[in-house]
Parts: structure tokens; sequence; C-alpha cells
């Protein structure tokens, strides 16, 4: 699995629509202060369901539309896509080619898309939990990501340590079954008492 490209359009510094190509290999991005280079990693960070406008820089959702620049207008919605290359299957879904949207509109509504499929947060969050480039994960780290990562309290440094591995799915799925049990217990004594005030 490989990212293929990213497809910006209305997002951020990006008025028109970009698309950035990647690579095999290593890909550098280069250009002056302030031309949009972090605004590339926030487009995926977005794209991959970010919820937290503080982690791309911004103070609320609609920070992320085109404002207006030199004889630009502002948009009135964004949308980024990701080219993700699965000819080896890493992510769990039958395609090869994989494309996930985001859009946001002025209204703050945010959509998401599976190869143009409407689908939702959650399905996004399922198909990259533990594949390494989940919004949780660390394939971006952004400035200042490493200091905070070192300064983590041991208990942050396991969950890191646990999404690295590969076990916080298994560890998802363990807490939605234990929640299942609780509430077929739950049904069970309800039977049993109405059973015992029957007889
Ligand atoms: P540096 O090298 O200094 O870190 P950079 O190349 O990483 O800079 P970014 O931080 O990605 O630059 O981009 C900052 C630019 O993006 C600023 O000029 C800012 O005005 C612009 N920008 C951010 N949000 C929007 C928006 N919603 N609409 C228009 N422009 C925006």
């Amino acid at each position: 699995m490989y990212l293929k490209a990213l497809e910006i359009n209305g997002f951020k510094s990006f008025a028109n629509k970009t698309v950035i190509e990647f690579d095999s290999g290593i890909t550098s991005i280069v250009g002056p202060n302030g031309s949009g280079k972090s605004n590339i990693l926030d487009a995926i960070l977005w794209v991959l369901g970010e919820q937290s406008y503080k982690n791309i820089r911004a103070k609320e959702s609609s920070d992320v539309i085109f404002s207006g620049g030199k004889n630009k207008k502002a948009k009135n919605q964004a949308e980024v896509s990701l080219y993700i290359n699965n000819d080896d299957k890493y992510l769990d879904i039958d395609f090869t080619d994989v494309k996930i949207t985001r859009k946001i509109f002025k209204s703050g509504e945010n959509q998401y898309f599976l190869n143009n499929e409407r689908i939702r947060l959650k399905d996004i969050h399922n198909l990259f939990l533990d594949t390494g480039i989940g919004k949780q994960a660390y394939s971006v780290i952004g400035q200042g990501r490493v200091e905070r990562i070192i300064g983590s309290s041991p208990k942050e440094l396991r969950e890191i340590i646990e999404e690295a591995a590969g076990v916080k799915k298994a560890k998802n799925e363990k807490e939605e079954a234990t929640k299942k049990l609780e509430n077929v217990k739950n049904e069970i004594e309800k039977i049993d008492y109405v059973e015992k005030s029957l007889s």
C-alpha cells in the first residue's frame, strides 16, 4: 500500500484544484515560508478524519475553507481526496485503488466518501485503524509532535506503542464485545425475574 496522490480543492491556501503525485521513494516538499507546505500535511490528516482543529492549526471547522486572497474570492466548500494503491490488500477491503474523500461546507457539514460512495467517519477510522496511517497514527509527525511524544506520560506512551504494534483494533473490539455481553447478562436477569414472578 502506498499513497499515490493527493487532490486538494478549496482547502486552506489551495484555492483551486491542485494534484500532488507521490512517486515511489522519498518525496520532499520545498517552498518559501508561508507557501503552504504544512497545509499539505494538514490536508492529509484532515481527509483521514482528523476532528481536532488544533491538530491542523485551525480554530474552527470553516477555517479550513479557502478564505480569499489576491484577486481570488473565498470558497464555499473544501474538498480533499487521498488516492491509495492497495494492490497488496494492506487495507482490508476488496478495492486495489482506494480514493478517500472528505468535504466540508460553509455550514460546517462534513461528508466522507470511499471511492465516491458516501460513508461514515467511523468507517474511515476502522479502515485505517492499526494500519499506521490513521489519524491517531504516527505517520504524520507535525512540528512540535516529537517533543510531545518524548514528554508523554507512561499511559500515553503505551497507547502510542499499542497503535504502532496494531493491537488497538483488537482492544476496541474487545470493549465492544464486553458491552454486548453486559447487555445480554442484563436481558437474562430480566427474563429470570419475569419467569420467577410467573411461577
Ligand atoms: P513555513 O515554512 O513558515 O512553516 P509553510 O510553507 O508550511 O510555512 P503553511 O503554514 O502551510 O506554510 O501555510 C500558511 C499560509 O496558508 C498562510 O499564508 C495562510 O494565510 C494560508 N492559509 C491558511 N488557511 C487559509 C485559508 N483558510 N484560506 C486562505 N489561506 C489560508
